[in-house]
């Protein structure tokens, strides 16, 4: 998962004492530690799949009033209308003036996991043999522990006098896992959040390289995800006559010449892209919902239509666009008697590495020395996958993954290292401070 680590920041300025309020954070996190377990343990049995949204709408009600509690305005953004559950919206004022409490923080993340209610994974669990250090459980670290996190490090900030001169907006997504479409109604709140936000940190897990006793990480790039999907058609008739000049080379050999042209010539840094689903032959038919479908055919005849689709993660929309462009180049190639046409999906769009996100790594690298905890790796934007910040990432910089750490998100068995919640608790409650306190 590792491609590259680079050192940013906190190498050669050493270690930098923590200051009096920054202790005081310091102990609130620790001495909540029990509380913020107990909480992920409430979050983790309340089953909120994204489209069970009675269950989304249960964990929105654990933790509003927890969030009210902290003097923030809470506003609840029913989604019913494109069949998810909602987003929470909470907003905490400058209490001087907009832009007066130093940096505008928007801190995002989910309510929803991939599981279920029909899921066989339900319930939080310790797992057996790691001394109490591991836990199981549908969203453990994907990511009810970073909602855990979040409001353990606001909380810290609370009792030590510095959150009142915040200026914070959150905005928790109920379909993270599955968003809904168009983009333009389920992630407005968040990217009009964006809009009057200086850094977004996106509570997500995160990764420790070498687990439980390994190397804690964090991203600052997230590579997009698109759909593609591709529709050929040739002549049909009797297979005798394939490649000749009434019936030319069908629908599935021109299919095949473009899936091998992507192979062989798109290929380059950063990119991946696959093809998941193909079907062809006399008829094809693909499903609404575009997993499944039907074909018919025969071995003795030129195929009248094909059908593919597949994915094109990129780490920039410079490479998207330049990537889509070669992908339409290569599909107007027709074989003899042959159409076909690509489309594209509604994309998660990519986060960029920005010399912004890097300085504000280099600060994350400055706690991480005040706090003793060492440089963290940054793991390569290439190894995850698309998330909600990258809705946000053309308005701000941010920080991906500031959340839980753990391993095996989005499948059973899915755990969370217990110690990381309050390791990045500590580090939020820091960093958000600092970036409140500059001008
Ligand atoms: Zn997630």
């Amino acid at each position: 998962m590792v491609g590259f680590v680079l050192a940013l920041g906190g190498m050669a300025g050493g270690q930098s004492a923590p200051s009096p309020t920054e202790a005081a954070m310091v102990k609130t996190v620790d001495a909540a530690t029990p509380g913020a377990v107990e909480l992920l343990e409430k979050l983790v049995d309340i089953n909120s799949g994204t489209m069970n949204l009675a269950g989304v709408v249960r964990v929105k009600d654990v933790i509003a009033p927890q969030i009210e509690a902290l003097g923030f305005t809470v506003r609840w953004n029913p989604m019913d209308k494109v069949g998810r559950a909602g987003d929470l919206v909470a907003e905490h004022p400058c209490p001087l003036r907009a832009g007066k409490c130093g940096k505008r923080l928007l801190l995002i993340g989910h309510m929803d996991t991939v599981f279920d209610a029909g899921s066989p994974f339900q319930k939080y669990e310790i797992v057996p043999g790691t001394n109490g250090r591991v836990a199981t459980g549908p969203g453990t670290c994907d990511m009810k522990g970073g909602l855990v996190v979040m409001l353990d490090s606001l909380r810290a900030m609370q009792a030590a006098g510095v959150l009142k001169d915040t200026e914070i907006t959150i905005v928790l997504s109920g379909d993270e896992e599955d968003a809904a479409r168009p983009i333009a109604i389920s992630r407005k709140d968040m990217i009009d959040a964006a809009k009057h936000s200086d850094v977004a940190l996106e509570f997500e897990n995160a990764f420790r390289d070498g687990g439980v006793d390994g190397v804690d990480a964090v991203r600052i790039g997230r590579r997009s995800s698109n759909t593609w999907h591709l529709e050929t058609s040739g002549k049909s008739g009797h297979s005798s006559l394939v490649f000749g000049d009434r019936l030319g080379y069908g629908a599935i050999y021109e299919l095949a010449r473009i899936v091998e042209a992507f192979r062989t010539q798109l290929r380059e840094p950063g990119l991946t892209y696959s093809v998941g689903l193909v079907l062809g032959g006399g008829k094809a038919v693909m499903d609404k919902d575009k997993t499944g479908g039907t074909a018919t055919g025969k071995s003795n005849i030129v195929a009248a239509t094909a059908l593919a689709n597949g994915d094109l993660r990129t780490v920039s929309e410079e490479q998207t666009a330049r990537v889509k462009a070669k992908m339409e180049a290569i599909v107007a190639q027709h074989l003899a008697l042959t159409d076909a046409k690509i489309s594209f999906d509604e994309a998660y769009p990519s986060m960029a590495v920005t010399p912004a996100s890097e300085a504000l790594l280099a600060q994350l690298q400055d706690v991480n020395a005040t706090l003793g905890f060492g440089v963290e790796e940054v793991t390569d934007p290439a190894g995850g996958g698309a998330g909600d910040i990258s809705f946000v990432a053309p308005y701000v910089p941010g920080l991906v993954g500031v959340g839980a750490m753990g391993t095996g998100a989005h499948a059973v068995g899915e755990v969370v290292y217990l110690d990381s919640i309050p390791k990045q608790a500590k580090r939020m409650a820091l960093l958000m401070y600092r970036l409140s306190e500059e001008k």
